[in-house]
């Protein structure tokens, strides 16, 4: 006997009871215990930040995190699964300023840095409970016990281990660079850092085009939508292939790019071109600087040639001021112009600009154009709307500027990255040579140093007098300490920066080796995860050789330009080889109205909402099914949440009750079992052997969404085919029966146990008496008989059936009125229909169904294309494919179409039945065939249908009367004249159907029919 089972399940109780179970049970430990060794799957788990709730991002990740390596240990493999906490950077400091109500490096160094980091440490950790909360709601088993942090000292070790190896392989260097930098954060920023989603907001700048004065006398007009860096000019650049066009006006000549002349047509009104030069003709001039304060620099204001100069917007000349632009810093430094960069670390200007020395540069902008307008040296000024970076933590807008930044000197690895690239295997796999790719083809030196304070130190100590120059690199804890003679157990600072020492080179003996101030980029550690986790190689040498590249990550598809790439960049250079073997990167969850989720706007479903609403296996098997996996965006609706548990929960639970129900009623019980010799047991088990091929293959290529996919197809067939076609065998207690749905359940659990792991662990151990569906190994497809004739035509019978439905619903014909006949045709296997004849007749009621292959005498197809598909790929082929369709030059092959010569893929065209004779016609799905059905009602159908809507009656009233499906009864029939003359004509069947034993019907103006039944003992 089965137990007995709940008719509707409340899921988030179930999900409390199959979780406080594990717990109990230690059944995950077991899991992994239970797997060899020899036979690991190396997952490695991108460590979060801490310092906020989880949302669905990391809610549907933490989902893939989960599923796969359940998939691996069902089949045999042993999978760790440590969670990690990334603790130290931007994030985590920018948050303690908001609390402590401190900003800015004075106001911070005043605080004490050693106060200001240990507020960090306590900020970083303060959500790990709730994490450890949500993790383990959505039923994901992780090991929190055996956690790792960026912040640990062996964590800490293995960082400063990679930079003094990159170090001592030439591949680290300090240089005095133009970097995105954040004056409100006072530190520079790497290009994964500004490339992130969310970065580029839309701002409006002052743009300005100014006119400087070349030797000549001539006014050459440069644009600008940073004024504040002009009192920075050094030079101007031109486009050595680029015609500027000599226009005056009373005299004055002003030049500036002829494309650009229409863009000008106002402010040159009343100028007349008088000639044209080319700008490789211009370089080598000078002109006088528009402000005097860096009037002493050598070499500077003079026109230099520059490949970059385009005619897109602006003049044609741009304004370079080396400090604050990288192509500007390039250009001037190849014709000995110094990088100056007079700004303070906090985006003012330094005593240099003397008159706004000590402004915020932003709010320099409007002083530096009231005075040049004064100088009447604008020409003109409009508002510039354009895509601008900002800090990814405070959100300020950035500025790029000049500052002494410690690289990894990527580029010269760059050829090696992409090599490496081509031993991963990307889900889905565009990523590879679309953004993962395209990034490492245009890699550049990574900013690893961060003028910071909470975060692992750059481990180079300089001595502090350039007469006596010293640089010494760390890479251990053990080297510091001999070298400073103190035990090291702390990293941080302000700690790390007391390791002081006199300098060895200096014979005086008064210089001093001191640390350098930056600490590193976070991403430079969460990229050294795979190593610092296991504090290789301080330990765990074998572990790490054996363990690394680990076989599988997953984040979203932004981390190609973060945790991806810091990973793949570290892996290439330290030890050649790629970090990971797979990696699943997956879209962005959205609101419910497409647009970013937004607590303001209220538009996504809480999640602890919808855990205990749905329950969590609802949320989970939602977003794996979704097109988010294959990359795609997706918005989150609580619509979505409600369909997943219509469609996929409550089928399998609605199964699992019908089989405790009509079990328990006979008296039996069900075992796995797969001889049975029905032909719908055969077929559903057949059917079974298929989902194991299919679902393994999908997991195997880590296709979460393939999988779900075609577990809901099974479901599908399994309760609206399988069980609806076998009720009375059910119903009657049939041991095969139940044994097919047993097996079928059993099974089906296994398969979906990554997927759905609380709903069908609930229903395995009910079903079958075992621990733990988790615990079980992956089923065998060989296990199941193959026959893939008979699933072949079950596949078509159904299709016709759901064809016929759908015909007699557009033509309200009734399920219960029977019709005469109808007739399938189509090319090819019919013969594989021909056994199931009966099966479709029953389930669509009609009379005689005849089969055949010639399909033209019924129907022919039309094409038609849809314009607003294929325009945009096609273009002016559009037309072309348009007109070879209206010819009838095409022609198609399955799902294959081509027109003209050009294949069109599904969604750029309709096919369109055209019934060739008489009768109600439908296409077969996938335009295999038509069906064409004769819908005339004869008048003995009519009877026969009305008879079959008495006997529905009837069951009715049985039911009001509370009678047990086996009372025989005694049935009076109330009703008009056509009705009771259908009852005549079938008085066997109703009384057959509805276990009456005596039938009296009474003529009689009654419209419903008045039934009455007597039960008889
Ligand atoms: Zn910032």
């Amino acid at each position: 006997m089965y137990p007995n089972v709940e008719p509707q399940p409340n899921l988030p109780d179930l999900e409390r009871e199959v979780i406080a179970f594990w717990t109990a049970d230690r059944t995950f430990e077991q899991s992994v215990e239970d797997r060899p060794l020899s036979d690991e799957f190396v997952f490695y788990d991108g460590p979060p930040f801490a310092n906020g709730l989880p949302h669905y991002g990391h809610l549907l990740t933490g989902f893939v995190k989960d599923a796969v390596p359940r998939y691996r240990t069902m089949r045999g493999q042993r999978v760790e699964r440590r969670f990690g906490w990334d603790c130290h950077g931007l994030p985590a400091e920018v948050q303690t300023e908001r609390e402590l109500n401190i900003s800015g490096h004075p106001e911070i160094t005043q605080f004490g840095i050693g106060a200001f980091n240990d507020a960090c440490r306590s900020s970083v950790l303060r959500y790990t409970d709730e994490w450890q909360q949500y993790v383990t709601r959505q039923a994901r088993w992780v090991d929190f016990d055996n956690d790792y942090k960026t912040l640990d000292l062996p964590y800490m070790e293995s960082v400063m281990w990679a930079f003094k190896t990159l170090w001592d392989k030439g591949l680290v260097y300090e240089g005095f660079r133009v970097l995105a930098y954040c004056w409100r954060c006072e530190t520079p920023l790497s290009n994964t850092e500004t490339r992130m989603d969310d970065v580029y907001r839309m701002v409006q700048d002052p743009a300005l085009t100014v006119a400087f004065t070349l030797d000549n006398g001539d006014r050459i007009l440069a644009w600008t939508t940073t004024p504040w860096t002009l009192p920075s000019n050094l030079a101007l650049a031109v486009g050595p292939d680029i015609e500027y066009a000599v226009m005056e006006e009373n005299g004055q000549r002003y030049l500036l790019a002829a494309a650009r002349l229409g863009h000008y047509e106002k402010q040159l009104a009343n100028a007349t071109q008088v000639g044209t030069v080319m700008g490789s003709e211009l370089v080598g001039r000078r002109y006088t600087p528009l402000f005097p304060f860096l009037a002493d620099t050598p070499n500077a204001f003079q026109v230099i040639g520059a490949e970059f100069v385009s005619t897109e917007d602006g003049t044609g000349v741009v304004h370079l001021a080396p400090g604050f632009g990288e192509d500007d810093q390039n250009a001037c430094n190849t014709v000995g112009i110094p990088t100056i960069c007079p700004m303070d670390s906090g985006g003012r200007y330094t005593s240099e600009i003397t008159p706004w020395a000590g402004t915020q540069v932003f709010e320099a902008n409007p002083l530096v154009i009231r005075h040049l307008t004064d100088a009447g040296v604008v020409i003109r000024r409009d508002s510039y709307d354009h895509s601008y970076p900002h800090c990814w933590r405070c959100a300020k807008p950035l500025v790029y500027r000049a500052i002494s930044s410690w690289f990894v000197s990527v580029t010269s690895f760059r050829d090696r990255m992409v090599e490496l690239n081509q031993q991963i295997r990307w889900v889905p796999e565009h990523v590879k040579e679309g953004s993962f790719g395209k990034w490492l083809a245009n890699a550049r030196d990574w900013s690893i140093s961060r003028n910071r304070f909470w975060g692992s130190p750059i481990p180079v100590w300089k001595s502090d007098n350039p007469e006596y120059p010293r640089i010494d690199v760390y890479g251990s804890v053990a080297d510091l300490e001999r070298d400073f003679g103190v035990k090291v157990d702390d990293l941080h600072r302000p700690l790390v920066d007391e390791l002081v020492r006199p300098n060895p080179d200096d014979p005086t003996g008064r210089s001093m080796m001191r640390r350098v101030p930056e600490v590193l980029d976070c991403w430079f550690e969460s990229g050294s995860m795979p190593f610092a986790q296991v504090h290789y190689p301080f330990e765990n040498q074998d572990w790490f050789e054996n363990h690394y590249p680990g076989d599988f990550i997953v984040e979203y598809i932004a981390q190609t330009r973060g945790w991806f790439y810091t990973m793949h960049v570290l892996a290439t250079a330290l030890f050649d080889r790629p970090a990971f073997r797979t990696c699943v990167s997956h879209g962005v969850v959205l609101g419910d109205d497409g647009q970013k989720m937004s607590k303001s706007l209220r538009n996504y479903p809480d999640p602890m909402f919808v855990f205990d609403t749905y329950g969590s296996d609802t949320m989970r098997w939602y977003l794996l099914s979704s097109s988010i996996l294959r990359g795609a965006d997706f918005s989150v609706t609580e619509a979505g949440l409600k369909e997943t548990v219509r469609q996929v929960i409550l089928p399998i639970w609605n199964s699992w009750y019908f089989l405790s129900l009509y079990a328990n009623a006979a008296g039996v019980s069900g075992r796995f079992r797969t001889d049975q010799t029905d032909v719908l047991d055969r077929y559903l088990l057949a059917e079974l052997g298929e989902l194991v091929r299919d679902v393994t293959t999908n997991m195997d290529e880590y296709d979460l969404f393939g999988a779900c996919h075609h577990i809901a197809d099974f479901l599908d067939t399994l309760t609206n085919w399988y069980i609806r076609r076998s009720r009375d065998r059910f119903w009657a207690g049939d041991q095969d029966a139940v044994d097919t749905l047993h097996t079928a359940l059993a099974t089906l659990c296994r398969i979906a146990a990554p997927l759905l792991p609380i709903t069908v662990e609930h229903v395995y151990r009910a079903l079958t008496g075992e621990r733990s569906v988790h615990l079980t190994d992956w089923p065998d497809a060989q296990q199941f008989p193959a026959d893939t004739d008979l699933t072949s035509g079950m596949q078509q019978a159904r299709a016709v059936c759901s064809t016929i439905l759908a015909m007699r619903k557009a033509h309200s014909l009734r399920v219960r009125q029977p019709l005469a006949s109808a007739l399938v045709a189509q090319h090819g296997s019919i013969d594989l229909i021909r056994p199931h004849l009966d099966i479709i007749k029953d389930e669509v009621n009609i009379k005689s169904l005849d089969l055949s292959t010639e399909v033209e005498r019924f129907a022919t197809f039309e094409l038609q294309v849809v314009p607003a598909r294929l325009g945009p790929r096609l273009g002016g082929d559009t037309q072309k494919v348009i007109r070879a369709v209206k010819a009838g030059d095409w022609s198609t092959e399955g799902d294959r179409v081509v027109a003209g010569g050009v294949e069109l893929f599904p969604g750029e065209y309709d096919r369109k039945l055209v019934p060739a004779g008489e009768g109600v016609c439908a296409a077969l799905p996938g335009n295999a065939g038509v069906v064409v059905l004769d819908t005339e009602i004869t008048p003995e159908l009519e009877r026969e249908g009305r008879a079959r809507d008495l006997v529905r009656l009837v069951q009715d009233a049985r039911k009001a009367a509370g009678l047990d499906v086996s009372d025989r009864i005694s049935l009076a029939v109330t009703a008009s004249a056509p009705w009771i003359e259908a009852l005549d004509a079938h008085r066997d069947l109703v009384a057959g159907e509805t276990l009456a034993l005596d039938v009296q019907s009474t003529v009689q103006a009654a419209e419903p029919p008045v039934i009455e039944v007597r039960r008889v003992s």
